[in-house]
């Protein structure tokens, strides 16, 4: 079974991360993404502005026709919501949004915009929606994985919190508490129950074989930032992110905030400086 996407190993440690606001120099980027990112961010936390049709301005006064000018994405500065409600690694929803052992789901939580992606799909994955944005990007990513030689699938996506807790109950009782608590991640824990977390998977490979065996996965861990996705659990992160590499489940973050931890090698634990400290401690002991 350790093909089985499915599959969250336990946190190694019981450190609870605390929660921090981004640190300034973030919150300079986080303004940056909001004009990078488009409408959709600025609707996630709420923001209104100006549509730039040129019908209307901000005096109310009625002005003369003018010339029509073609839509602009400025920004009014005073339009901009205050930090507190950007994106944020706590806000639900939002492409920063990290959820691991330590950080679990609101109660109840299910994505609003959920869909199933034009991809292939993993034949008997009863988990075939993801968030719209996810999808898109994930359609993107496939259809150009599939230019360069890799017919790729959608293994698993949106999970609710009872098919989570039914995954948990199947461990316990195939496997023993034991075993479950350590290799699937509990209810209400787990990154798909966001919509925003996807196991890609190759069309066609055996069960014999393991996706990070791949040619196919090498694309995807070289590529898939290009598309907003990071591959949520690198090697020899465990000690930071609770998991073991699994380099077939991508979550979507954006493709700043992709491109940026690909660059840096990083997790999202880590940039947003909640690396637990017995993992810091790990770290520093082992250079
Ligand atoms: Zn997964």
């Amino acid at each position: 079974m350790i093909s089985d996407p499915l599959l969250h190993p336990p946190s190694s440690r019981a450190e609870h991360a605390t929660r921090r606001a981004p640190p300034p120099h973030r919150r300079r980027r986080i303004v940056l993404a909001l004009g990078t990112c488009g409408a959709a961010a600025l609707v996630a936390v709420g923001v209104t502005f100006a549509t730039g049709d040129g019908r209307g301005d901000a005096t109310g006064t009625n002005a003369p026709a003018v010339t029509p000018v073609a839509p602009t994405t400025t920004i009014a500065p005073t339009t901009i919501a205050p930090p507190t409600t950007l994106p944020s690694i706590d806000a639900p929803g939002t492409l920063w949004w990290l959820v691991n052992r330590d950080r679990p789901l609101p109660d109840g939580y299910v994505p609003p915009d959920l869909l199933t992606p034009n991809v292939p799909l993993k034949p008997d994955t009863g988990a075939t929606q993801v968030t719209a944005a996810t999808g898109a990007a994930f359609e993107a990513m496939l259809a150009d994985a599939a230019v360069a030689g890799f017919q790729l699938q959608l293994n698993s996506g949106y999970r609710s919190y009872e098919q989570q807790q039914m995954l948990y109950d199947r461990f316990v009782q195939d496997y023993g508490a034991e075993v479950a608590a350590q290799r699937v991640a509990p209810p209400g824990t787990s990154e798909h129950q966001t919509g925003l977390a996807a196991d890609v998977g190759l069309v066609g490979l055996p069960d014999d074989q393991l996706f990070g065996d791949t040619d196919a996965s090498v694309w995807v861990t070289t590529n898939a930032h290009r598309f907003g996705f990071v591959i949520r659990y690198p090697p020899d992160k465990a000690h930071i992110t609770g998991y073991d590499n699994e380099p077939w489940h991508l979550r979507y973050v954006g493709v700043e905030l992709a491109t940026e931890l690909q660059a840096g090698g990083l997790t999202m634990e880590e940039h947003f400086g909640l690396v637990p400290a017995a993992a810091e401690a790990t770290t520093a002991t082992t250079g």
